[in-house]
């Protein structure tokens, strides 16, 4: 018997359709998050329950919805972005069919809360089968636009069954919102469940690419990273994106694709990267990958499907072609470098051993023996990098005035390491770079001011035994005021834990070293024997400062700020900027400034006492310690010294509460390449009324000298990458024998 057909009564038809687009909420959620985006909203939070089958709700910031469109805005084929056919060819936005909320609104209960910015008042308006239930009511809101999606699938209970893991579902609606996240640098996204006060992605408007793919994606994957760019006219087309390099491999391949802004997927694309890659990373691990591929919109036919994902375009086999050329070029590029850093890290003997440290001097000893093919000479009147590229008025002729009412150098007087230290001073006398700088900087004016700079610098020697009885006799300059002999165990425990793990091959190179050049702030190149060494200063400079905030803990002098700096207002920069992470759950930043201020002005006798830190009774820092002649930190850094001291510090326990100010303290002293522009001086130096010295000279003979003298390097620095070995000669002399 034949069955009858019927014609389907429509809300089932619409139903049925609505399922086609909208699977499950992470589809809803990308359909909602390209509509802000198409809105121009720059801030978009998702909130869901249970994986977004409870509750999915969406807040823009973007243009908002104006009330007459609101009664037709979840009707079929209702969209403010194409009149006509034609348009589709040019289409710019993500939405272009009316599709999304109407097919949301047949499964689901939606409630649209959105104000324009010419609207009095926002409107609220509740929506079942695509129509608006009742005329939307005013009510308060923010300009931009809040959509409530509740229990998704309610009226479709065979998608409602398939989907009844809520974490499956929430760790793809968190996808969605990465990706998107990653894609739209300069945009904030945060998504988080109902209820949580903590958000499980979120990203911040200041944010560039690669900070939003370690926001999400993790630090370990964010180092690793090369930055690919292709601009092909013939094909128009343009790739921009991040890979990641041949020392990074995961399980899972993660490979992020937008093409025209849309996220997307295309196996033929993948397939190609997983060979490519198959040959560099270990077997069964996998590239991260994020790419974002622009084609000139009339090439691409984004009317394939419903969902959207899948996108084809013209000349897809030629611009895969250049994609993969391109990324084998990259990965070749980046592996190369890769053995080039991971052979010898480190000089000499004692790689990472425990060995207890030796004097240095002793070093060299008759066990060593010294063929001709290993002697070096290096003299340091010869070719630096810097002699090649700038010119003399490098070193500035003015001399140093420190306003300070005593100077500093970093002595350490720790018992244990006492022997060392003494050695390790003698031995800087003889330490050819140091006597040579006069040389180095030989003619004129520029020798003049090294030699006003030794007058104002107070004598390196200085007495360094605990017992300061004979302090007076030794001392010829009067200046220098008594040495206060600190007996706290805390004090003692950080110091003997800094001279236990010290690694005695790389502290022996730092003392021999010869400077060679910056490269840039952060980085260095040193010589020693036959080796060179790329040196991380910003490393090795946050380091010296923690050892010598330990060692000369009570005992320094002071920077007088020429101004006084309210805490208040460095405070209230902290907050402001990115780094602060503050968020409106921290609550107003009047507020907590109010908080700092008071908080450390508690504090300002023992930062004065201890640290030389001061603070004066109307909340302004007035001073910071000297912890290293002719050396002045980027002031830049200072607010948020402010906050992290009180945020980072343990006040409570005393060992910590020093170990974690000096960690603080010296992150804002180390030499920090986001506040050093290339070639020019350190700028702050009138706040202390100071002449300007270049940073590169700041970095040669201030902060490697005094690497030289002061710095026990530790251990996990031969193994993390701060010193790295990047030719050795005898290595060369090989090469070119074979020639
Ligand atoms: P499309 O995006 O294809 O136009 P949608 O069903 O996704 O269709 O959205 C319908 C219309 O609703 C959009 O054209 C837009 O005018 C409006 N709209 C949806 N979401 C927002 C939003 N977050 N902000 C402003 N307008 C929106
Ligand atoms: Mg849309």
């Amino acid at each position: 018997m034949a069955g009858i057909i019927r014609r389907l009564d429509e809300t089932v038809v619409n139903r049925i359709a609505a399922g086609e687009v909208i699977q499950r909420p992470a589809n809803a959620i990308k359909e909602m998050i390209e509509n802000c985006l198409d809105a121009r909203a720059t801030n978009i939070q998702v909130t869901v329950k249970e994986g977004g089958l409870k509750l999915i709700q969406i807040q823009d910031n973007g243009t908002g919805i104006r009330k007459e469109d609101l009664e037709i805005v979840c009707e079929r084929f209702t969209t403010s972005k194409l009149n006509k056919f034609e348009d589709l060819a040019a289409i710019s936005t993500y939405g272009f069919r009316g599709e999304a909320l109407a097919s949301i609104s047949h499964v689901a209960h939606v409630t649209i809360t959105t104000k324009t910015s010419e609207g009095k008042c926002a409107y609220r308006a509740n929506y079942c089968d695509g129509k608006l239930k009742a005329p939307p009511k005013p009510c308060a809101g923010n300009q931009g636009t809040q959509i409530s999606v509740e229990d998704l699938f309610y009226n479709v209970s065979t998608r409602r069954k398939a989907l009844k893991n809520p974490s499956e579902e929430y760790a793809r609606i968190v996808e969605v919102v990465s990706r998107y996240a990653v894609h739209n640098s300069g945009k904030s996204f945060s998504v988080k469940k109902h209820g949580e006060t903590v958000a499980d992605v979120r990203t911040l408007a200041n944010a560039s690419t690669v900070d939003n793919i370690r926001a999400i994606f993790g630090n370990a994957v964010s180092r690793e990273l090369i930055e690919v760019d292709i601009e092909e006219e013939r094909l128009a087309f343009r790739l921009k994106g991040y890979i990641s390099n041949a020392n990074y491999s995961m399980k899972k391949c993660i490979f992020l694709l937008f093409i025209n802004h849309r996220l997307v997927e295309s196996n033929a694309l993948k397939k190609v990267i997983e060979t490519i890659y198959a040959a560099y990373l270990p077997k069964n691990t996998h590239p991260f990958l994020y790419l974002s591929l622009e084609i000139a919109p009339n090439n691409v036919d984004v009317n394939v499907h419903p969902t959207k994902h899948e996108v084809h375009f013209l000349h897809e086999d030629s611009i895969i072609e250049i994609v993969q050329k391109r990324i084998e070029e990259k990965l070749l590029g980046s592996n190369a470098s890769r053995t080039y850093f991971t052979q010898t890290l480190l000089p000499g003997p004692a790689i990472s051993s425990g060995e207890t440290l030796k004097p240095a001097g002793t070093a060299t000893t008759s066990a060593d023996k010294v063929y001709a093919h290993q002697m070096v000479r290096t003299d340091f009147r010869m070719q630096k990098l810097d002699a090649f590229l700038q010119s003399s008025n490098q070193v500035h002729q003015k001399s140093l005035e420190f306003d300070a009412n005593e100077s500093s150098c970093a002595t350490p007087v720790n018992s244990d390491s006492q022997s060392m230290y003494e050695e390790l001073n003698d031995s800087e006398v003889l330490a050819p770079a140091n006597e040579d700088l006069d040389d180095f900087l030989q003619d004129g004016e520029a020798g003049e001011s090294t030699k006003l700079l030794s007058e104002t610098t107070p004598p390196r020697k200085r007495p360094r035994t605990e017992s300061d009885v004979d302090m007076k006799t030794d001392l010829t300059a009067a200046s220098v005021p008594r040495r206060r002999i600190i007996k706290l165990t805390s004090v003692k425990e950080l110091r003997s834990a800094i001279s236990e793990h010290a690694h005695t091959g790389l502290q022996e190179m730092l003392q021999n070293h010869s400077f060679v050049g910056c490269v840039n702030p952060q980085w260095a190149l040193i010589q020693h024997q036959t080796k060179l060494y790329l040196v991380n200063t910003s490393k090795l400079s946050q380091e010296l400062f923690f050892q010598i905030l330990i060692y000369d803990f009570g005992n320094f002098g002071v920077l007088k700020l020429s101004t006084p700096a309210p805490l208040y207002e460095l405070a209230m920069l902290a907050l402001e900027s990115a780094e602060s992470g503050w968020t409106e759950e921290d609550g107003p930043k009047e507020g907590l400034a109010e908080y700092i201020v008071a908080f450390l002005k508690k504090k300002s006798e023992m930062l004065q006492d201890y640290f030389s830190m001061e603070i004066d009774e109307e909340g302004n820092v007035t001073g910071i310690p000297l912890l290293l002649d002719n050396f002045i930190p980027a002031l830049e850094g200072l607010p948020l010294f402010i906050l992290r001291l009180a945020t980072e510090v343990n006040w409570d326990d005393e060992k910590e509460c020093f170990e974690s100010f000096s960690r603080e303290c010296s992150m804002f002293y180390s030499i920090r390449k986001q506040f050093i522009l290339e070639d020019t001086a350190f700028t702050q130096t009138e706040a202390f009324g100071m002449s300007e010295k270049p940073w590169r000279w700041t970095v040669e003979h201030v902060v490697f000298k005094a690497f030289r003298s002061f710095l026990a390097p530790p251990k996990k620095f031969a193994e993390d990458g701060s010193i790295l070995q990047i030719a050795n000669l005898p290595d060369l002399y090989k090469v070119f024998e074979r020639c």
